[in-house]
């Protein structure tokens, strides 16, 4: 009796065990699985996004050394973040790649493809823009698409920032880009100029 005993328990052990050693190859398994799955994604996005690169072309000499004024001068306003985005993340470009041929843009200064940190910069952010003050107040905007910010949120937030940026009615209202980003602004953020207290109805005023 205690040898049956004895012997049901070791069949139990090792069926316990075998349960052990197949829970473990299923793990394995799926482990393995995941993986290939994961590494296949990452190749499959790697790829679309030097499609994207490829298929435009980066910035003259010229035009990076604009960026780049730009984005110092974002960083001297204290734009910590942003500034860490567009230096640390961002591809910057000067034509449209193939997507951007089929996505209807919102203004002719520049655009952001989040998730994959390009950011075109259009004739009219060299042109249009009146200076470098102007042409971060765009980098701005793109770093918050850069941060996956919506239209809303992006325009939101270079408004309520522009006295910060050193872009303001004061210093800036007479400008074609300011004209264009404010009508913009108020389209896409209607909510800050709903305070009929306030200035022109700007709550930020
Ligand atoms: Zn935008």
């Amino acid at each position: 009796m205690l040898r049956l005993v004895e012997k049901c328990y070791t069949l139990f052990v090792l069926k316990g065990r075998a349960l052990v050693l197949f829970a473990s190859d299923v793990l394995l398994a799926m482990l393995q699985q995941t993986a290939t799955h994961v590494t296949a994604t990452v190749l499959a996005l790697v790829a679309f996004y030097l499609s994207l690169v490829s298929t435009s072309l980066p910035p003259t000499t010229y035009e990076r050394d604009q960026v780049d004024k730009a984005i110092q001068l974002l960083a001297d306003r204290g734009f910590s973040d942003e500034v860490f985005l567009l230096k640390g993340t961002t591809t910057f470009r000067r034509t449209d790649h193939w997507l951007n041929a089929f996505v209807e843009k919102e203004n002719a200064y520049a655009s952001t493809n989040f998730p994959f940190q390009i950011v075109t910069v259009y004739s009219d952010f060299f042109s249009k823009a009146a200076d470098d003050t102007e042409r971060a107040m765009i980098l701005l905007h793109e770093a918050r698409h850069l941060m996956g910010e919506n239209e809303n949120e992006a325009y939101s937030y270079v408004w309520r920032h522009r006295e910060q940026l050193g872009w303001s009615l004061e210093s800036h209202g007479t400008t074609e880009s300011f004209v264009t980003i404010e009508q913009q602004t108020r389209e896409a953020a209607p909510e800050l100029f709903n305070c009929p207290e306030k200035a022109w109805e700007d709550c930020t005023e």
